[in-house]
């Protein structure tokens, strides 16, 4: 299959795609994501075929606003349509009680959806074109970084999609926030791109899954599936070091081999000048790293190390999410210093 570059001008064309069953990247806040018709099932299954994605981890269902919500989604709690006033279009996916119409292979047989409303005009002009909810998880080969502008997504699905829209770089950079709103008290299933402090103000207390911040223990199972399998990871083993950054960096820089590559804040970047380095931002800048860290993880797949360090924020903010990416892209491989 010959893979198409789309413009925003395109928007016909791009929704003419996922009306007839093809699969297209489309452009986000977050992250570019791979999109097909999500109430057609064979067109949804072609995604987990063009990632190689696992059966059993379902995916969220994109749409222009909160009108849509009816008509995948019952017994929709008034938080949902509160969530959706303050923070649609924008990062935060919910998950609610799902009607039939949502085929099973979106949902991988759960008895809920996901659903968000991304905040990119080109997107939400197609879906709307469309006239379908789209079925997209993010655009890249299952396990590998998300892909943060159209040329990444391109490296993971040349051959294998119907087209790229080009929608520019993502703002955001970090996937969804996701929350269970299904449950009796809300539930952090993902930390990403909308602040759990921010969730927490609109919300009240949210309950973190553990999953976000610790590996699960053998038999434990998490609420968001996505969540158990090694992600982002480069092909060199990353180790994310904790701690005040003058420390982190000192214990880097002590332990630095022949074909070592850091991840590092801008304000130590000078410091690994001899090794192959990706700054993320100021250490006290979480949005601006989030932006930065996909692209980070995937450089070095270009170079020869052979062993990765990051540097990593703490919890306030974008940090959790930002840390969470590099804690999976370390398969929880963490140095306290
Ligand atoms: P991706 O879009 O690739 O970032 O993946 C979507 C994430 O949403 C995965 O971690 C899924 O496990 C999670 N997810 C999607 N639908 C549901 C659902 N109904 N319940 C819990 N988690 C979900
Ligand atoms: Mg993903």
């Amino acid at each position: 299959m010959n893979t198409k570059f789309l413009t925003p001008n395109d928007i016909e064309e791009a929704a003419a795609i996922l009306r007839r069953g093809g699969l297209l990247g489309i452009p986000t806040e977050t992250v570019y994501g791979l999109g097909a018709n999500g109430l057609d099932p064979e067109a949804v299954g072609r995604i987990f075929e063009a990632k190689g994605r696992p059966q059993d981890n379902p995916l969220i269902l994109h749409v222009p606003g909160p009108d849509w919500l009816e008509r995948c989604c019952r017994d929709i709690p008034e938080s949902a349509y509160a969530l959706a006033r303050a923070f649609w279009p924008g990062p935060l996916t919910m998950i609610l009680p799902r009607r039939e119409i949502v085929p099973d292979v979106v949902t991988a047989g759960l008895d809920t959806v996901g659903m968000r409303c991304p905040d990119h005009p080109v997107t939400l002009a197609i879906i709307a074109a469309a006239g379908v909810p789209v079925a997209a998880p993010s655009g890249n080969r299952s396990g590998r970084p998300s892909p943060t502008c159209a040329a990444h997504m391109l490296e993971d699905m040349d051959g294998r999609i119907d087209a790229i829209v080009d929608g520019g770089p993502c703002g955001v950079g970090v996937e969804s926030t996701i929350v269970d709103l299904t449950a009796p008290a809300p539930r952090l299933l993902r930390a990403g791109g909308l602040p759990l402090e921010a969730l927490e103000q609109a919300l009240g207390p949210v309950e973190v899954d553990k999953a976000i911040t610790a590996p699960l223990g053998a038999g434990e199972q998490p609420k968001a599936p996505g969540m158990k399998y090694r992600h982002y990871a480069p092909k060199a083993p990353v180790t994310v070091v904790t701690g005040p950054g003058g420390r982190t960096a000192g214990y880097i820089r002590a332990h630095l081999g022949a074909r070592t590559g850091v991840i590092c804040f801008d304000e130590y970047a000078g410091w690994f000048d001899r090794c192959p380095v990706r700054s993320i931002g100021p250490a006290a800048d979480p949005d601006e790293q989030a932006r930065r860290v996909f692209d980070a993880l995937r450089y070095f797949d270009g170079t020869d190390v052979t062993a990765i360090y990051a540097q990593c924020p703490g919890d306030g903010g974008l940090g959790l999410a930002v840390a969470n990416r590099l804690k999976k892209a370390a398969g929880f491989h963490i140095v306290e210093v």
